[in-house]
């Protein structure tokens, strides 16, 4: 596992590095074949493709239990060679290590001991995916089209420092605004101005305080800019928009609360509209779902581990496969921590009894999960 994922590290693959990303997904690809088990390409011309694994060739008409992750990273092309794959002290290190590629490798080794000694109660099959870090612009359709067709999904983000995995987990939208004045020379022609970067510090003041950490909903501004220079009132400025929630419900009620803001004009004669970029949808606990993440629980200790399930205020593709209806654990990929930044690490001694975990559960799954 180790070796496999030191490869996989050493590839450079942002979520925008479209040649990357199919890099590592080759090297998956070559391990499946090698396992004899079906690896297929669902091709994407802007991003890497999406790789579906089945253990047969036979096709089936039961639910198959999934195995699921993405093979992008948040960091750009060169990482590699500045901080390539390397072990310390316990610990493995480099980019992507365990977000999410040591998961993903966690997986592979899932599938290849079952398709080595059979024994699941229903097919099962993987999914790899290729831009879950800029919220899976080309994969979300194929991962709610998987997650329809399921029993379960297992989604190996990285397990929490702490070891627990992740039962939920707050939904995402990342938006756009752009805020529309009017440009004049702000020493002779002041009167004839409208200062978009004016109704813009509105706006992110009114923003700011939709954020209720009560209920979970947070509502940040994090990147702004506008105007044309320093002696012109602006002619135009934009802000982005990061807003998370917990209940599905609290979608629809925040993003008319942003919309309500984003419509009315505090400084006359300026118009704005909004637009969103990109979306993860929430992770809420079901009955199945905690069916689901007991099974898991009860593996975990037979694999001598002790795992509760967590919040978890970052969102990932798992919320895709849940809010399709698709009882989803996610988290249950190796432990490790500092994800997106140089000190990522992956605690080497969880590879084998995470995976010994997940197999268990998954010899174990209960029949009524996931069978509506
Ligand atoms: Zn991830």
């Amino acid at each position: 596992m180790l070796a496999m994922l030191a490869e996989v590290v050493n590839i450079d693959s942002g979520s925008y590095d479209k040649s990357g990303v199919d890099a590592v997904g080759s090297r998956f690809m070559r391990f499946f074949e090698e396992e004899g088990l079906l690896a297929t390409i669902e091709p994407n011309e802007q991003f890497g493709n999406a790789i579906h694994i089945q253990l047969d060739h036979t096709p089936s008409n039961e639910r198959p239990i999934v195995l699921m992750g993405h093979r992008d990273t948040v960091f750009p092309k060169g990482e590699v060679a500045r901080r390539s794959f390397r072990v310390e002290g316990g610990r493995a290190y480099g980019p992507g290590v365990v977000d999410m590629k040591g998961g993903l490798v966690l997986n592979a080794f899932v599938l290849a001991a079952f398709k080595r000694f059979g024994g699941a109660p229903a097919p099962l099959a993987g999914l790899i995916t290729a831009d879950e870090e800029i919220a899976s612009p080309s994969s979300r359709p194929i991962i709610e089209r998987v997650g329809r067709a399921a029993r379960c999904v297992f989604n190996s983000e990285p397990g929490r420092p702490s070891g627990n995995v992740v039962t939920s987990r707050k939904g995402g939208i990342f938006l756009i605004f752009e805020v529309t004045g009017r440009a004049a020379h702000s020493g002779g022609n002041f009167e004839k101005g409208i200062s978009a970067i004016g109704e813009l510090a509105h706006k992110i003041v009114a923003l700011h305080k939709l954020t209720d950490l009560k209920r979970g909903i947070t509502v940040n501004v994090g990147l702004v800019q506008g105007g044309q220079s320093v002696n012109t009132t602006a002619p135009s400025a934009e802000g982005q928009i990061d807003l998370r929630y917990v209940k599905g419900e609290q979608r629809q009620q925040m993003l008319a609360a942003v919309q309500e803001i984003i419509d009315t004009a505090t400084v006359p004669g300026t118009t704005a509209k909004l637009a969103i970029k990109g979306e993860f949808l929430p992770v809420t606990s079901t009955p199945e779902a905690d069916a689901l993440f007991q099974c898991y629980q009860a593996a975990a200790s037979d694999a001598g581990l002790r795992v509760k399930g967590e919040f978890s205020g970052g969102c990932a593709d798992s919320g895709f496969t849940a809010g399709v209806g698709c009882p989803t654990l996610c988290g249950v990929g190796p432990v490790g921590g500092n994800a997106h930044t140089t000190d990522e690490y992956l605690e080497i001694d969880t590879l084998v009894p995470r995976a010994q975990a997940m197999a268990l559960a998954i010899l174990r799954l209960p029949a009524d999960v996931g069978q509506t």
